[in-house]
Formats: C-alpha cells, structure tokens, sequence
C-alpha cells in the first residue's frame, strides 16, 4: 500500500527528491534531512507500513539486515567512534513521521546527542512474571 498524502511514500518512490545512499525494492536508505550528527540515516520501507506494529518480519530482516552494511559504510565514512540505531513507533515514543523507518545515528565522544532515560524499580520475580506473559503471547 502507498499513501497519497505520506511523504516518506513520496520519498521512498523517488517523487520527492533526497539524498540516497541506497535503494533496493523494499527500502531506500537516505540521509536524514534534519541530522543528529554528520551521517545520520535513514532505512525507510517501499510500502507503506505506520510503524513496527504493522510491520512484517520478512521485511523487517531485510531493513536489519542492510542496516549492518549501511553502519559499517557510515562509519567508514564518517569516522565516527559509535551509532545508536533506533526506531520510533507512535507519537508517545518520539515518531513524527508516521511510515516506518529505522535511525542511523552516528555518535562522536561529547556530541550533545541525547537518548537517555530514567531507569524504573523492578524485581526479579516481577520481571520473571512479565516475561512469561509475554511470551504466551508470541
Ligand atoms: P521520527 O521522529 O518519526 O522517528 O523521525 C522522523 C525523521 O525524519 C526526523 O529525524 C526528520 O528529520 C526526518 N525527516 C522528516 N522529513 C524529512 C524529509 O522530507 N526528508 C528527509 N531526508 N528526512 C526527513
Ligand atoms: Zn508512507
């Protein structure tokens, strides 16, 4: 499914103009046009899928997959000492552009980017306890 009026859509058709590192027929890997750092990229899919909830496995391994070609490019490329790689899903967890797509983000000591949160209190048993329900769910 494409979406008329979903600029990733128009991006990863090549109807609107961006700078790609690469392209194959399910995803376009472009360089971000508002970067955290020098390199930061992104993996977005041919079709339209909102975000990781809709998103298929098949086409996800294929993203990751090219996602670790395209980190060791961007690293070679930009010299940069670390990446964070990430992926925001829902306007609760920071997604703005509502069509899935995976961050290439390249870290420098002291850049200033920041992805930190505060950690919760939990214990072992309660987390033993979530595990098991989520896996009677998969
Ligand atoms: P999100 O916040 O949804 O995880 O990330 C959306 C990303 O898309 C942002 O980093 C933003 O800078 C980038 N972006 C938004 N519009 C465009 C565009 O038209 N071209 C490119 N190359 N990146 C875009
Ligand atoms: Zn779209």
């Amino acid at each position: 499914m494409i979406k008329d009026d979903c600029i990733f859509c128009k991006i990863a058709k090549g109807e609107i103009p961006s700078a790609t590192i690469y392209e194959s027929s399910e995803f376009r890997c472009i360089l971000d046009v508002a970067p955290a750092n020098k390199g930061h990229a992104l993996i977005i899919t041919k079709e339209h899928y909102d975000n990781i909830f809709q998103l298929d496995a098949e086409t996800a391994a294929k993203i990751f997959s090219f996602a670790t070609v395209a980190a060791k490019a961007i690293k070679e490329e930009t010299g940069c000492e670390g990446m964070n790689v990430l992926q925001n899903n829902g306007a609760v967890a920071g997604q703005t552009v509502n069509h899935f797509h995976l961050h290439l983000v390249p870290r420098n000591t002291d850049d200033g980017v920041n992805m930190s949160w505060k950690t919760m209190e939990t214990e072992a048993s309660e987390q033993q306890a979530l595990a098991k329900s989520i896996k009677s769910r998969i």
